[in-house]
């Protein structure tokens, strides 16, 4: 079973869902102003990998990603823009979730919004108020007060006393008790959107939105909960307080968190202009799948560092693993089957397994994958395979896919032009009409399809595009 490391106690330990078979998972997800950046995609998609890899071992997993769609970042705007809130959050929503299903992301089973869950976060409050772990201010503001909470702190590994004020803190411009109280709901300022519920008019304050959503969709006790290392305080931390403050029960299992992205080395943020956007690379030429091959394939608590090299990499070992399934397609051998095979595809499945058992490694998930790569592809030059052992090797890869989710789609044709040039390249090769074929094959490279020769004949395999470069 799998072995995670826990943010909060720094402990390895084995997975043990709550309830029996079936892991429970929340994951930040996007704050609705503006473009994702490639570093907001690392984070969902190292979660993204986990999700699959639970299920490819036949776990039932229920992952909830929340969408921030009000906050004064959104606010300011819509302001700026002239337009309704909503009309800003739905079309970044829109925005992230083509971003999301180009890099192959598993859509979430539950992606709620902060605004459509306004009941559940006025409740959350309003148990904190009866408990006594908050206080109104005059302006009709509600704050969470850290005194009230003693293992305050923990997840940070912070002296509750010496607490230095997050910047999202300290951006609330309310008066509050102490400084490094946090808002729950934050009372009515002029311009701003407002709801009306019992507990006063206002807006909800970000960290609450997480705790209602979470307990609303997975119960008061889930099993992970992951996002970006600069999530781990205030956010996180205020989570876990609001949330045991208000259950009286242990919120998370096992915290993840996935380390910056640098760029050029930099952290890549917002604030600091440092960023390449999902968009943008893709719009630059590089396939979303090389990308994504970029993304995830370094340990997820390992800095990543993203560059055009890193991209060209990518883009190369998958050039590897499309060569080797354009392969095992095509290969024809009417002989025994190579008694080695069975062994060494199991050994790799388990190496494979191995790696993601332990703290999702998926860098040597992937050594695994290419150490097979390298036998698969002497047992094809020494036609030691057979027909049904091309067969089993192709199924290895395309199991291991379920996780990876970086191969060419399965059924993926060409483009009836590109076949017929294809087709004809075959027909002057079997004319002995090498020139034209040798011209065909230019043709066909530079529109992106690689042909060549083998014992089964004429192979075809899309290139893998990593950019301009
Ligand atoms: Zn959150």
């Amino acid at each position: 079973m799998i072995r995670l490391n826990d943010t909060l106690t720094g402990e390895t330990r084995q997975l043990e869902p709550i309830e029996a078979g079936h892991i429970r998972i929340y994951s930040c997800g996007p704050t609705v102003y503006g473009p994702a950046h490639i570093g907001n995609f690392r984070s969902f998609l190292f979660a993204d990998v986990l999700v699959r890899y639970l299920r490819y071992r036949g776990l039932r997993v229920t992952w909830v990603m929340n969408v921030t769609d009000i906050d004064d970042k959104i606010i300011r705007g819509a302001a700026a823009n002239g337009e309704d809130i909503d009309v800003l959050t739905d079309r970044w929503l829109t925005r992230f979730l083509g971003d999301a299903a180009a890099l192959r992301m598993t859509p979430p089973d539950v992606l709620p919004r902060a605004t459509e869950h306004i009941p559940e976060i006025v409740a959350l409050v309003s148990t904190l108020l009866e408990r006594g772990h908050a206080y109104r201010t005059d302006e009709g503001s509600i704050f969470f007060r850290i005194a009230s909470w003693p293992a305050y702190g923990r997840l940070a590994r912070l002296d509750p006393e010496q607490l230095r004020v997050g910047e999202r803190v300290e951006a609330d411009e309310y008066a509050k008790d102490d400084v490094r109280d946090f808002a729950l709901w934050k009372g009515p300022k002029p311009g701003e959107p407002s709801w009306e519920p019992e507990l006063g008019p206002g807006r909800p304050g970000w960290h609450g939105e997480c705790s209602a959503m979470a307990i609303r969709h997975l119960g008061p006790s889930f099993d992970v909960h992951t996002g970006g290392v600069d999530l781990i305080f205030p956010h996180h931390e205020d989570e876990i307080a609001q949330s045991e403050a208000a259950t009286g029960r242990p919120f998370v299992g096992t915290w993840l968190h996935c380390a910056h992205l640098q760029m050029d080395g930099a952290k890549m943020a917002k604030s600091t202009g440092n960023i390449a956007r999902v968009g943008d690379v893709l719009e630059g030429g590089v396939a979303a799948r090389v990308l994504r091959y970029a993304l995830i394939s370094v340990n997820y608590r390992q800095g990543l560092s993203y560059s055009d090299e890193s991209l060209t990499a990518a883009a190369a070992a998958l050039d590897r693993l499309d060569a080797l399934l354009a392969a095992l397609d095509g290969y024809r051998e009417d002989g025994a089957d190579d008694p080695a095979l069975g062994s060494i595809l199991n050994a790799a499945r388990s190496a494979f397994e191995a790696a993601l058992d332990d703290d999702l490694n998926v860098s040597a998930a992937l050594a695994a994958v290419f150490d097979l790569v390298r036998d698969l592809n002497r047992r094809i030059d020494g036609r030691s395979l057979s027909t049904d052992d091309a067969g089993r090797a192709r199924q290895l890869l395309r199991d291991v896919d379920a996780v990876l989710a970086v191969l060419p789609d399965e059924q993926e044709g060409l483009e009836p032009d590109l076949a017929a040039l294809v087709d004809r390249r075959a027909a002057a090769r079997a004319a002995g009409d090498w020139a034209t074929s040798d011209q065909l094959r230019s043709e066909l490279a530079q529109r992106g399809v690689a042909v060549e020769d083998t014992r089964d004949g004429q192979r075809w395999r899309r290139l893998v595009e990593a950019g301009r470069g």
